[in-house]
């Protein structure tokens, strides 16, 4: 059996105004230590239990999991890598925020194996990472990454915020042209979303700011689309776009509804038919594992029915579309007999296009996926 692993190091220096993944910022060491050490011993539990499997490729994400030290990356890519066992060539990824990286945590990271870097780089203006609450400047951006490359990392992503508050389509075009220029190897373009329960949304719900006007985030999508093609990036997923063979392997599979394993407080997995969510409580997480029992908050069943609507909105993700045959041989059926009467009509709106063997969103349905995904639930 061939698995991918996330795993999820619930740390920020300082919380970003727009975020809602699971960081707690400001911990000290000693809490840090403590939850690599929780860390380390749910992997151990999943070894106990799972039949044998082989790891292509995992990804620390996070939080910031480097605002851990450069002695506690090593630890943990050194722990994971030796009771993981990754297969020779698999793809190791760290994320990274850039004021965060330094010379000393960087050469912690190649010891340890990683062979990929993510750098949550957002703008390459000042006043927008400011606005953001983001910690790191445009010239810790170039700073690092320039590091980076000259300590060998040869395979760097970076990720872009487009729909920011207050931003003019110059200035995204600028963040564009400027990234660009450092000759990454991935780039990851996101429209910010004012989600609940951030500062963002507390703002938006007192009236000082302002949803983006879908529209003209549109604009800016399309905008960068044709720009990075021009640039030769293949555009491989709706956000996604690569130098052609340096596509994230790890974030494939989450398209191609593959299980993985997840471990960390908080972190989402899907294994042996079931996806769950880990306790999000750092005390919770560490007590369970403690007890030898599973850390997992909730957990769901994934049916026959359920796992095949997933695999049409996940796998419609990527601009190669859904494969027919690899759903036929997984539910053993054809994706005409199960979703026929849903396809349909999305053809003939022209927002769905089929190959001998695929299903793919045209260039229409790329900008509304959302709406052609919901026809799938
Ligand atoms: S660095 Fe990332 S995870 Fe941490 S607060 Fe900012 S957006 Fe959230």
């Amino acid at each position: 059996m061939e698995l991918g692993v996330y795993v999820h190091i619930p740390f920020c220096a300082a919380k970003c105004k727009y975020c809602d993944f699971l960081s707690y910022p400001g911990q000290g060491k000693a809490k840090k230590d403590e939850y690599l050490h929780a860390l380390r011993e749910e992997t151990r539990l999943y070894l106990r239990n799972l039949p044998r499997f082989t790891v292509t490729n995992f990804y620390v994400g996070g939080g910031t999991p480097t605002c851990l030290s450069g002695g506690q990356l090593f630890l943990l890519l050194d722990f994971l890598g030796g009771l993981l066992q990754p297969a020779a060539g698999a793809e190791i990824t760290i994320e990274a925020n850039p004021a965060t990286l330094d010379r000393e945590k960087l050469r912690a990271l190649k010891k340890g194996g990683c062979t990929r870097l993510s750098l949550g780089v957002q703008s390459f203006h000042d006043g927008e990472l400011h606005s953001l609450g983001r910690i790191h400047s445009r010239q810790d951006v170039y700073n690092t990454y320039k590091l980076a490359r000259r300590m060998g990392f040869s395979n760097i992503s970076l990720d872009l915020m487009y729909g920011l508050p207050g931003q003019e389509p110059a200035g995204w075009r600028e963040s564009l042209r400027e990234a660009v220029g450092l000759e990454p190897d991935h780039l990851s373009l996101y429209q910010l979303a004012i989600e609940p329960g951030t500062p963002f949304y507390d703002e938006f719900k007192q009236g000082l700011l302002q949803e983006f006007e879908q529209d003209r985030a549109g604009e800016m999508y399309e905008e960068a689309i044709g720009f990075l093609a021009a640039q030769g990036f293949h555009h491989y997923e709706i956000s996604n776009f690569a130098r052609r063979g340096c596509e994230s392997k790890h974030n494939q599979m989450y398209w191609q509804n593959r299980e993985y394993l997840g471990l960390g407080a908080g972190a989402a997995g899907y294994l042996q038919g079931v996806r769950y969510t880990n306790q999000k409580n750092l005390a919770a997480y560490s007590e369970m594992v403690a007890q030898g029992v599973y850390p997992i908050g909730e957990k769901e069943k994934i049916s026959t029915e359920l796992a095949m609507r997933e695999f049409m909105f996940l796998g419609l993700r990527l601009l190669a579309g859904v494969d027919k045959n690899s759903f036929q041989e997984r539910y053993g059926i054809t994706l005409q007999e199960r979703f026929g009467k849903v396809i349909q009509p999305l053809k003939a709106h022209g927002l769905l296009q089929e190959g001998e063997n695929s299903l793919s969103l045209t260039r229409r349905g790329l900008y509304i996926a959302n709406e052609v995904f919901m026809a799938f639930l």
